[in-house]
């Protein structure tokens, strides 16, 4: 969990960096999109939290994110997903990039991006409480939810 600024800085220093040694720019966008657009799915939760009645209320957004980790971190921590955040789908990415030879760079570029975009999210996680309760795939998240009963937000804020 960093914030959009960080994800920002380390994917225009990362695209740099990819850019000088390989001078491939496909691969480079691709690494600079994946390594912040995967927090769309942040956008996406609020469009559904708010029936898609608040699309361009960016202020909003932030601020229920902004209650949303805090009440993950300081009251009671509950167990949560982020679809672009899942082993799924970097997965359906990677064999995207494999099987798809003429957009082959880009998306290997978008899959290093957001596999670099996870490790940041997780090294912040680690350093607080919340860490075990942010599920790295779809299937771990229903076992937990449905077989272990461990409670979501809407369990613990109705
Ligand atoms: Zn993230």
């Amino acid at each position: 969990m960093a914030s959009p600024q960080k994800h920002l800085a380390t994917g225009i220093i990362g695209s740099a960096a990819i850019y000088a040694f390989t001078r491939n720019i496909p691969l480079t966008a691709g690494f600079f999109m994946g390594s912040w657009a995967i927090d769309l799915d942040h956008v996406w939760i609020f469009w559904r939290e708010t029936n898609f009645s608040r699309i361009f209320d960016v202020k909003g957004m932030i601020n229920y994110h902004s209650k949303l980790r805090f009440e993950q971190l300081i009251k009671k921590p509950f167990l949560h997903l982020l679809h672009f955040h899942t082993i799924e789908f970097l997965l359906g990415v990677l064999l995207l990039a494999i099987y798809l030879p003429s957009i082959s760079a880009p998306l290997q570029g978008l899959f290093i991006g957001m596999l670099l975009h996870i490790i940041i999210d997780d090294i912040g996680l680690l350093k607080v409480v919340s860490f075990h309760k942010r599920c790295h795939s779809i299937i771990e998240y229903n076992i937990r939810k449905y077989i272990f009963r461990e409670k979501t937000y809407h369990d613990l804020y109705p």
